[in-house]
Order: structure tokens, then C-alpha cells, then sequence
């Protein structure tokens, strides 16, 4: 694990005479203030060449920095460490008895992603663990269900409205989760998921390159690396796809089911694929309405029917040896999750039925989602299910985690990252 000293933080009473004296004393430049709203405080970076300097502030009497200054007076409060993957790191620290404050990665300043190390184990230091945003690294993960070879890959990153995403759920609290943006923006992956068995299948395929660069804005896209640098890492070309799935036909699941040739024409972008849709999903997307508009794009599928390439179908089915679809409805009225069962065990690719981590429990339903309370049951159903066949997940928009388990104990449910053979 590579660590990198970010920053030291300073508790501070009076910030104007903490202020007069970094700043006026000692000649610093200090930073906008920040708030840390899940904390409760105003966080003042002061940069010192490579690391910064953190004055806090709290902004209510119930913060923890409120309560250090309250029992100990101003000072040292904490240090932190920045590391490139906090997931992995929390893991590594867990599995050495390492006491931590946070099990999971939460929102901190500057729109990381912090975890507290207990200063019982720290040798009476706080230590704050930081993963700057994310970086779109969208590594390959492979991983091995009985006889299939089950490979995420990645388009790339985009940002989306966290109220969208998470619908009913105050921003309170799903901020805790995942961290937004001054344009209130959370930012997600789109993961799409290779099934190699005797033929090659790929489910999903992002938002791929058409778009133009205000569209790319809007949505904060991240297309420094794309599925094409995926599936290469992969070791996979286009013409090695038998088979393209589509759970839907928004535009960051089938952009990248077709591509704009030198000439400007749009046809599909793996010349050997038989496409395979669901025919309701279809005949929504061709005539989409008000509320949908936004999310279907004609030139993402019109060329594969067309090109006489589109298979559509009508009931949950068997698509390729281990590989079903069913229908979940609820984020569109044929959604569908494609079911993998090889020697024994069986994975999901949900789809938006759950698409992060964050998505587990059950009322968490994206504002998207036309048909909610399908949504509903259908991830009731299928929850009890992972949790019975511990069932492999893999996430479309979770920006860290490709793939978890569900784990119930003591009624409470939880997401464990699955770890690569
Ligand atoms: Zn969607
Ligand atoms: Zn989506």
C-alpha cells in the first residue's frame, strides 16, 4: 500500500486568531473554507508544499471537533494519509486487527473518500485514511464462477444528480455514502460485465463515444479511459463478442452498442454480435415520452435492427449456456438482470435494480425509476435470493466496487467487496 502524507489537522477555537497567525505571522496562503457537512465542520486548508495544513472549526456544538476542543483544548487533532485505493486498505487493516472508527469509506473534504483509524491502534495518534476522487484507473476484474470466466469492465465515469439517484432518500443521509459535488453531482462507473464461456458475451456497454462535448459536460463525463481500454486489457478485441446484452436501452448501458464510422454513419460496434434486447424495452425506446426522453437515444440501437442484427425477445430466457435474463421492471417497465450459474454457484449482473453499493437497502430507489414500487419488490425478492445463494453481484454504476456479496447477520445486511482468485 502506497501512503502519501496529505495533510495534518488542527482543531482550532478562534479561528481569526488562528488565521492571523498562519496566515499573517507566517506568511501562508490559506484555501476557500469548505464545509464538511456529515462532520460538522469548517475545514481551512492551508497548503505547505506537498501536504496541507487542515484548521477545523466546528459549526455546532454537537461536532466531534466541538467535543476535542471542548475536553482538550485547541490543537493537533489528526493526521492523514492518503492512499490510492481506501477499500483495500481498510481490508488490510481489518485483517491485521487494526481497530478502525469507519469500516467503510465515507465523504470527507474535498470530495474524497475517508475512513478513521482508531487512535487505540495508532499508537495514540488519529489517523484519517483519504482516496482522492476517484480516478478513472477502471481496471479489469476477473473472476472465476465455476466453468465461466466472469470479467469487469469499464466505460469510463460519469456524474449524476445524487436526489435522481437515490429518489426519496434525503441528501443527509445518502450523502454519507457518497459524496457530491458543488453542482450537487455524485460521481458513478459504468461497468459492463464480459461472460466467457464457449462463447464470449458482453452485458452493457456504456455510454461509448458518440455524444458531443456539451453532452459530455453536462454529465461530467470521464472518457480517459473507455471500454475500448478495458477490453483490451482484457485481452479482448471488438469481433471477439458473440453476444451483446442490453438489461436496458439508457444511454449509459447501449451508447457503446454502436459506433460513428469515418463517414459520419452509425452502425454497430462488434461486427460478429448477435444484439439481444428485450422487445418491450425496445418498443419503449422507440417511442419514448416526456419523462424518458432524456435517456434514449435512437442512434444507440435503431442501426442493429437495421443492420438486422437485434434480437428481440419476450420472455425470460436461457441466452447462452449459464447466462439467463429476467425481468425485474420498476427503473423501466422491461428491465431486465441477467442470471450466471456455473458448477454450482450462481452471480447477478443487476443491472439498475441495484447499481451501487450504496443501493442496498431496499427503500434506496433511484428517482429514475418509472415503475418504483416494482423496483421494490423486485429487489426484495432478489436480495433474499443473494443472500441465500450467495450470489456474486456485480454493480453497473458503483464507482469502486465491480462486484459484492450480501451478508445478513443479526437482521442487518451488508455489501462485502468480492476479492479477485
Ligand atoms: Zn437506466
Ligand atoms: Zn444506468
Amino acid at each position: 500500500m502506497k501512503v502519501v502524507l496529505d495533510h495534518v489537522g488542527i482543531a482550532v477555537k478562534d479561528l481569526r486568531a488562528a488565521l492571523a497567525f498562519y496566515h499573517e505571522a507566517l506568511g501562508l496562503e490559506i484555501e476557500a473554507p469548505e464545509e464538511v457537512t456529515s462532520q460538522r465542520v469548517r475545514a481551512h486548508f492551508i497548503p505547505t508544499g506537498e501536504s496541507k495544513l487542515e484548521l477545523l472549526e466546528a459549526t455546532s456544538s454537537e461536532s466531534a471537533i466541538a467535543r476535542y476542543v471542548d475536553k482538550r483544548g485547541p490543537g493537533l487533532h489528526h493526521i492523514t494519509l492518503r492512499v490510492d485505493d481506501l477499500g483495500a486498505a481498510l481490508e488490510q487493516l481489518k485483517a491485521r486487527g487494526v481497530k478502525l472508527i469507519d469500516e467503510q469509506p465515507r465523504p470527507g473534504a474535498e470530495h474524497a473518500l475517508v475512513a478513521f483509524i482508531h487512535p487505540s491502534s495508532a499508537h495514540g495518534v488519529l489517523v484519517e485514511l483519504k482516496q482522492p476522487r476517484v480516478v478513472n484507473n477502471s481496471k479489469v476484474h476477473r473472476y472465476t464462477l465455476g466453468d465461466l470466466e466472469l470479467i469487469s469492465v469499464c466505460d469510463g465515469f460519469f456524474m449524476l444528480d445524487g436526489g435522481q439517484m437515490f429518489g426519496v432518500v434525503p441528501k443527509v443521509l445518502w450523502s454519507k455514502k457518497m459524496p457530491a459535488d458543488d453542482r450537487n453531482r455524485v460521481q458513478f462507473a459504468m461497468r459492463c460485465l464480459i461472460v466467457r464461456g464457449r462463447r464470449t458475451m458482453l452485458i452493457d456497454a456504456g455510454m461509448g463515444d458518440k455524444e458531443n462535448q456539451k453532452f459530455l459536460d453536462m454529465y461530467g463525463a470521464d472518457r480517459s479511459r473507455t471500454l475500448d481500454h478495458t477490453l483490451a486489457e482484457a485481452g479482448l478485441t471488438p469481433e471477439d463478442i458473440d453476444i451483446v446484452l442490453a438489461t436496458h436501452l439508457h444511454f449509459d448501458h447501449a451508447g457503446g452498442f454502436t459506433v460513428r464510422g469515418a463517414d459520419g454513419k452509425v452502425r454497430p460496434r462488434f461486427p460478429r454480435a448477435q444484439y439481444v434486447a428485450r422487445r418491450g424495452e425496445w418498443e419503449d425506446a422507440m417511442h419514448p415520452n416526456a419523462r424518458s426522453r432524456a435517456s434514449y437515444f435512437f442512434d444507440n440501437y435503431v442501426p442493429l435492427a437495421e443492420a438486422g442484427v437485434l434480437q428481440l425477445i419476450d420472455e425470460d430466457q436461457t441466452i447462452m449456456p449459464g447466462v439467463k435474463v429476467r425481468r425485474t421492471g420498476g427503473h423501466t417497465m422491461h428491465h431486465q438482470m441477467a442470471i450466471i450459474e456455473s458448477g454450482g454457484r450462481t452471480a447477478a449482473f443487476a443491472g439498475e435494480l441495484i447499481a451501487s453499493m450504496a443501493h442496498l437497502p431496499e427503500g434506496w430507489i433511484m428517482a429514475y425509476d418509472l415503475y418504483p414500487l416494482d423496483t421494490l419488490a423486485a429487489k426484495g425478492t432478489f436480495i433474499k435470493e443473494a443472500i441465500e445463494r450467495e450470489t456474486l453481484i456485480f454493480f453497473d454504476h458503483d464507482p469502486l466496487v465491480p462486484a459484492a456479496y450480501i451478508r445478513e447477520e443479526n437482521g442487518k445486511r451488508r455489501f462485502v467487496p468480492a476479492r479477485e482468485p
